[in-house]
């Protein structure tokens, strides 16, 4: 009740509470308590999948990692156009992207969720669509937040990041201008939890990890896009005997971790977006190599045909026992 207070307190008016309530919205559903010890949202969790018309589908969950200000809530909005276009409206156009002079609107992962609190949020509305192979799919959206700023931060954020690599299929590392030593050692501490916690499973524990690199300003080097991606990750995942030890068993730790681990170099997607404040996502002020990647990269994650089913002791898993799957999990990190 006490948060609900809260939230309510961020819109002016009660109408303007009550509306976001009703539109699709950014649901958190792993958040700190007081003791900054994680606990899942249950009642939250099942208001947005216990539904008649979700419950027999198997389970894809895209999910967003990475500090805060690094472009993810951008990002995600342009996920939420796409699902709109390609998911909702069925619309077979390479346009989803939208039109020039329109302001990014309609939904914001923003929105009415606290912001710089670490947790993750689930988008409210649940995708559906069916396979090649005829399979019924629940698409689920979930953003992961946390500021990896202080020893005490990056601890929750490595638990947090944790739990949301368990929870999804496809898990999206937001990174800014290159893949550093320090990205990779957060990613040790959170497949460290991780396989503990899938620990006799006897298959690889996770999906499918994507690096994505924003701000990339070697293009010269690497190419934007998936090709370059692979260069720079192949050289970064690259194991060789003039490294010290420990930097060799981490690299193989994170490969051994994911079925498929690829990476996306993003180019800078210009001054407006990046600095100006009255910037209202428009696509005319977004730099047209920004917007040629973005059109490869979001279908990419997210077309029927590109959607990574989850998997949790190899086996896929339906909507109506994710549920129980998250409580399971979240108890190995509580107390
Ligand atoms: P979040 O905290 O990670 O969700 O970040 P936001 O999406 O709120 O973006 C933070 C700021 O960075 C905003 O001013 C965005 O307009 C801007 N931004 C969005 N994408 C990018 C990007 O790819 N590169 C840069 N340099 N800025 C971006």
């Amino acid at each position: 009740k006490n948060r609900n207070r809260l939230e309510k307190k961020q819109y002016s008016t009660e109408d303007e509470y009550e509306d976001t309530m009703t539109k699709p919205h950014a649901v958190p559903i792993v958040v700190a308590d007081d003791g900054h010890a994680f606990k899942l949202d249950e009642e939250a969790l099942k208001k947005v999948l216990m539904k008649d018309e979700l419950k027999d589908r198997f389970v894809v969950v895209v999910s967003v990692a990475g500090a805060f200000r690094h472009g993810k809530s951008f990002l995600l909005d342009f996920f939420l156009r796409y699902m709109n276009a390609k998911y909702v409206l069925k619309q077979n156009t390479s346009e989803w992207v939208g039109s020039e002079d329109a302001p990014l609107e309609g939904f914001s992962w923003k929105g009415g969720s606290e912001r710089d609190t670490t947790g993750i949020l689930m988008w409210s509305e649940v995708y559906t669509t069916e396979l090649s192979t005829g399979e019924k799919v629940a698409v689920l959206l979930i953003d992961t937040q946390g500021t990896w700023d202080s020893k005490s931060t990056v601890k929750e954020c490595a638990t947090i990041f944790a739990l949301s690599t368990m929870l999804s299929s496809v898990q999206i590392y937001n990174l800014s201008s290159n893949i550093q030593e320090d990205d990779l050692q957060h990613l040790q501490l959170f497949t460290e939890y991780g396989r503990l916690a899938l620990a006799d499973s006897g298959t690889t524990p996770f999906q499918r990890l994507q690096f994505l690199v924003r701000d990339w300003r070697f293009p010269y080097e690497a190419p934007y896009g998936a090709v370059g991606g692979q260069q720079i990750l192949q050289k970064r995942l690259e194991v060789n005997e003039h490294q010290h030890n420990e930097l060799q068993s981490l690299r193989r730790h994170i490969s051994s971790c994911f079925t498929e681990i690829a990476c996306f170099l993003m180019p800078h997607p210009g001054i407006k977006v990046a600095t100006s404040p009255t910037f209202d996502g428009r696509l005319a002020e977004i730099d047209s190599e920004f917007k040629d990647n973005l059109r490869i990269l979001v279908p990419m994650l997210l077309a029927p045909e590109n959607l990574v089913l989850k998997k949790i002791n190899g086996d896929k898993v339906k909507v109506r026992d994710f549920v129980q799957y998250c409580k399971s999990y979240m108890q190995i990190y509580e107390g």
